[in-house]
């Protein structure tokens, strides 16, 4: 096979394809480097395919400015970038949890934009703490002594028991040796905080007897309960709970330690949740020291929160391990404006997205449903129907836990269920819905109102 020289000749130079109107344009909003970069890669590809034989007219040059304009369009976007979520997992951890209220939004960005009283005490002049603007709020909702915040939960547990207990025992059901996905295992991380793991009781039973057995005051150094938060025994089972654990661990004066996993600050019922524990239930029990995530039920950002004995924090500050798990300017202000919306549980409920997802009723689902497939119908080419469904808490909360939901299934003209997902996974905007028995679903519980249109608009154009 001879290569088309007059069809490689009639690829234009990168200069002259520089010098037309709308690459002139883009390179004054995206500079000319990357410009000349998209273009070489674009001339290049075209290159490639007129030598494989796969290019068989003269190149257009206005279709290849076109290329290389998309090709622009899709080097510059952010890599993390928005998605809508449409799997009706309202804590996704892939998808980033918790989304922020906008009250959280908006202090994070001023904290971003600004300098802020970070470490600067205004009263004084002097250096201040990082760590007051969050304690005081979670002191006055949740009725703890005190409180610290670190960067996530599973740093929370590492400083807890570094601080507490290295070089000790302490003691867990075997019931509770969890594994939170992205390799956050209970052995492993008392293993990197220095103490060891006493395992007590088996897979599904353990009972206070168990504990006190175990306890050998020299060398123990804490109790440890862990929320099963991503798996359910069923069956056969027993669990001491915290408050017979706490009894357990004050009879024989051991700090007992509660990592809660999720942390809501409501009554689960409310919010369909079951048998989940709550932050103020569990302060209640009489444990020293709790634990939970800032992104899960919380809604906030992500952070990890301990609360408990004022005498306990005041060590973990003086561990060398809270500076390198020190939060951010950004997190504290997100989750001080999160904490503060907490005063009022009106206030709360409505603004804190999660909160507000997980409460919506089936009614308002489906009245978004309809709306949705209204919008969706005015498409010829687009097929939709509302189909009531299951979607889950996610971030490992209530892990058998279906809740009722509404969902829209989508059907364009031709397209099969899984090629329609894998195009919409690829959108400037990516929609990521789940399929169904061969249907493809968006779930109207993590799907807001205002994002209707921009799903109308990415069908719109897969059916051009
Ligand atoms: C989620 C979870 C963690 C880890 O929390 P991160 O904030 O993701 O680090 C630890 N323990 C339990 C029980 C959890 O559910």
């Amino acid at each position: 096979m001879t290569v088309d020289r007059d069809i490689l000749r009639s690829i234009p130079k990168i200069d002259e394809l520089l010098k037309e109107p709308q690459l002139v344009k883009v390179a004054g909003r995206y500079g000319t480097a990357v410009v000349v970069a998209c273009a070489r890669m674009v001339v290049e590809e075209k290159r490639q395919q007129i030598v494989a034989g796969n290019h068989s007219d003269l190149v257009d040059k206005s279709q290849l400015v076109r290329e290389i304009e998309a090709r622009l369009q899709r080097e510059t976007r952010m890599h993390l970038r928005p998605v809508i979520n449409g799997t009706g997992i309202v804590l996704h951890t892939n998808l980033g949890r918790a989304v922020l209220c906008e009250a959280a939004a908006q202090a994070a960005y001023q904290a971003a934009r600004n300098y802020s009283t970070l470490e600067y005490d205004v009263r004084t002049g002097e250096r201040g703490s990082r760590y007051s603007h969050v304690d005081f709020l979670l002191e006055k909702i949740c009725g703890c002594e005190s409180a610290i915040v670190v960067n996530n939960n599973a740093a929370a547990v590492l400083l807890i028991l570094s601080t507490l207990a290295k070089g000790k025992e302490v003691i867990v059901s075997r019931g509770e040796l969890v594994e939170i996905g992205g390799s956050f295992r209970v052995p492993e991380v008392m293993q990197q905080s220095g103490a060891t793991l006493v395992e007590v009781g088996s897979t599904n039973k353990t009972k206070p007897a168990d504990y006190e057995k175990a306890i050998c005051c020299e060398n123990t150094g804490a109790l440890l309960k862990v929320h099963t938060s991503n798996f359910k025994i069923m069956g056969f089972t027993q669990e001491v709970s915290l408050q017979e654990l706490t009894e357990i661990g004050h009879k024989h004066d051991l700090p007992v330690l509660y990592d809660m996993g999720s942390g809501g600050f409501f009554k689960a019922e409310d919010y369909q949740l079951g048998d989940e524990p709550n932050v103020l239930e569990s302060m209640k029990s009489g444990a020293d020291i709790i634990c939970f995530s800032g992104d899960k039920l919380l809604g906030g950002p992500q952070a990890g929160i301990i609360l408990g004995r004022k005498k306990y924090i005041d060590e973990m500050k003086k561990n060398p391990l809270t500076r390198a798990l020190r939060v951010d300017k950004m997190t504290l202000a997100a989750l001080e404006a999160t904490l503060r919306l907490y005063l009022d549980k009106d206030k709360a409920q409505k603004e804190i997205p999660v909160l507000a997802l997980l409460s919506a009723t089936q009614e308002s689902l489906l009245e978004k449903a309809e709306c949705f497939t209204a919008l969706l119908g005015k498409n010829p080419l687009i097929a939709s129907a509302v189909v009531e469904d299951f979607g889950q808490v996610g971030g490992g909360s209530m892990p058998n836990q279906m809740i009722p939901s509404v969902c829209v299934a989508v059907e364009v003209g031709g397209v099969s269920a899984n090629a329609l997902d894998r195009k919409l996974n690829e959108a400037d905007i990516p929609i990521i819905g789940r399929i169904h028995k061969d249907r493809y679903l968006l779930d109207m519980r993590t799907i807001e109102s205002r994002d209707f249109e921009t799903i109308a608009m990415t069908l719109k154009n897969m059916t051009e």
